[in-house]
C-alpha cells in the first residue's frame, strides 16, 4: 500500500550547498590542523541525537577544544574516552526547566542562570569560537556574549514550532538568535524553515549540515549467522522482527508501533531505547498498552543499548514512528547504513533522507493502519525490501558520511572564527 503523500526527492533536498564541497577523502586530514580553538557547550549528560553528533565533532577536535556540559552523565564518559577535555557546569534547578516552562518558572532560576552564564563566558574567553549545541546551551552561551565577546555558532537540532516547544522558550530563542548568535547551522532544511518562520532569517541563508553516520560500524557487524546474532542479543531466533530505535517519549510514537503490531498476527516488535528525559510514565503506559492489546509476548523492551549497529542488523525492518515532524532522525540513516529496509513517518527532515519506494518507505505520521500496511507490504515482498535496503546503504554512505559532516562543520567553524 503506497501512501498518498508528497515526498521531495533526495537529490533536490541535498542541493543546498551553503558550504562548499571538498573531497570527503581528504577532509579528515586537511581540516583538523587549521581549526581554531573551540569551546563546545551541550546541556545534556544523556546520549541523544544532538549529543552523538557532538561526540563525533568534539572527538575530531580534541587538540584545541573543550566541552562544557550543563549536566553530568554517560555523555561525559563517552567524550572523555575519545580524549576530549570536559567540564561540567551544572545547576539542578536550571537543568529542571522544561520545554513548556512558564515565565514564573523561568524567573525562579535566574540566580542559577547568572552563575552558569558567567562560568561559560569565563571559559569561552580562552577560545576562538563558542559552539552551542542545544537550546539551553544557546540561552546560557548567548546571554554571556557581552562578557566573552567570542563568535557564536548555534547548531540547531530542533524544529522550532509550538508542537515541540513552549511560547516563552521560542520567544527567548528568537531574540537570542537575532541579537547574539553570529552563525546558525541547521541539521535539516525542515529545521531551517522553522528558523525562518520564527526569526525571519532566510532558510536558504543558513548552512544545512546533516548528521554523519559511520556506515562502517554497521558493515563490521557479522550478520551472516542471524540466529547466532539474535541469540547473543537475547532475541527470538526465528521471529520476523521490526525494530524501533530511540528514546521512549510520546512524540517518538512507540505507541503507534504497538497499535500497528496488534494488526500483524505473528510479527515481533523490538523497542530499543530508554526514557532519557523523565518520560518514565510513558514507558509504563507502553507496557500497559502491550498487555491490553494482548501482544506483550511479541514486544521486546530492550532498554538503552550501546551497540546499535548489532541490534539493527538483527532486525528484518527498521521503523521510525515520530508523530511530530522529526528534525533529522539519525536512527533512519542508521537503519539505512545497516542495510535494512526503513519505514519512516513522512514529516520534517525525514523527507530529505527517505525517497519513498527508492531507498525506504514513507507513511503518514501517527497512522497505525498505514504503518501496519507498510510492514505487511515489505514483509510480503522480500525482493522489494532488498532493493530498498541496497539503495539505502548506498545513500547513507554517499550523502550522510561522517567525513562530509566533519568537513562541513569544521568549515563553518573556521568561517565563524574569521
Ligand atoms: N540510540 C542509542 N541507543 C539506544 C537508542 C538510541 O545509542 O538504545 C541512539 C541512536 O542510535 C541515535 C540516537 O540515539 O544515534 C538518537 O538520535 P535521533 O536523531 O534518532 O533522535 P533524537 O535523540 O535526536 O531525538
Amino acid at each position: 500500500m503506497r501512501p498518498t503523500i508528497d515526498v521531495s526527492p533526495l537529490a533536490s533536498s541535498l542541493a543546498q550547498p551553503a558550504l562548499s564541497d571538498q573531497p570527503a577523502s581528504s577532509a579528515r586530514t586537511t581540516h583538523a590542523a587549521a581549526l581554531p580553538a573551540v569551546l563546545f557547550v551541550d546541556q545534556s549528560g544523556q546520549l541523544g541525537g544532538a549529543e552523538f553528533a557532538l561526540l563525533q565533532l568534539a572527538g575530531h577536535c580534541t587538540a584545541h577544544s573543550e566541552v562544557v556540559l550543563l549536566s553530568d552523565g554517560p555523555f561525559r564518559m563517552r567524550l572523555e574516552a575519545l580524549g576530549a577535555r570536559v567540564q561540567v557546569i551544572s545547576d539542578a534547578r536550571v537543568s529542571g526547566v522544561v520545554r513548556q516552562a512558564s515565565v514564573m518558572n523561568c524567573l525562579r532560576v535566574v540566580p542559577g542562570i547568572v552563575r552558569q552564564v558567567r562560568a561559560i563566558a569565563a571559559r569561552a574567553r580562552q577560545f576562538d569560537v563558542l559552539f552551542l549545541n542545544t537550546q539551553k546551551a544557546l540561552v546560557l552561551g548567548a546571554l554571556g556574549k557581552p562578557l566573552h565577546r567570542r563568535p557564536v555558532i548555534w547548531y540547531q537540532h530542533d524544529i522550532l514550532t509550538r508542537e515541540h516547544f513552549g511560547r516563552v522558550q521560542l520567544s527567548i530563542v528568537k531574540w537570542l538568535v537575532r541579537l547574539a548568535v553570529d552563525h546558525v547551522v541547521v541539521n535539516s532544511q525542515a529545521s531551517a524553515r522553522s528558523l525562518e518562520a520564527l526569526t525571519g532569517i532566510a532558510a536558504n541563508s543558513v548552512p544545512v549540515v546533516y548528521n554523519g553516520i559511520d556506515a562502517q560500524a554497521f558493515t563490521r557487524v557479522d550478520g551472516s549467522d542471524m540466529s547466532a546474532l539474535r541469540e547473543r542479543l537475547g532475541l527470538p531466533k526465528d521471529a520476523w522482527l521490526a525494530g524501533l530505535f530511540g528514546r521512549l517519549a510520546p512524540w517518538k510514537g512507540q505507541h503507534i508501533a504497538l497499535d500497528a503490531l496488534a494488526r500483524l498476527p505473528d510479527a515481533h516488535l523490538v523497542l530499543v531505547g530508554a526514557p532519557l528525559f523523565g518520560e518514565d510514565a510513558y514507558a509504563q503506559r507502553l507496557h500497559e498498552q502491550a498487555a491490553a492489546l494482548g501482544i506483550a509476548d511479541r514486544v521486546h523492551f530492550a532498554g538503552f543499548q550501546d551497540d546499535v549497529p548489532a541490534w539493527m542488523k538483527a532486525m528484518d525492518v527498521i521503523l521510525h514512528t515520530s508523530t511530530e515532524p522529526e528534525p533529522f532522525g539519525r536512527v533512519i540513516v542508521e537503519g539505512m547504513a545497516a542495510a535494512r529496509p526503513v519505514i519512516a513517518a513522512a514529516a520534517g527532515g525525514v523527507t530529505e533522507i527517505v525517497r519513498h519506494g527508492r531507498n525506504g518507505w514513507l507513511v503518514k505520521p501517527g497512522d497505525a493502519a498505514a504503518l501496519a500496511g507498510a510492514i505487511g507490504t515489505l514483509r510480503a515482498d522480500p525482493a522489494l525490501a532488498g532493493r530498498l535496503a541496497k539503495q539505502a546503504l548506498s545513500d547513507a554512505r554517499s550523502e550522510f558520511s561522517v567525513e562530509r559532516y566533519l568537513q562541513r562543520m569544521t568549515q563553518a567553524i573556521r568561517q565563524a572564527a574569521r
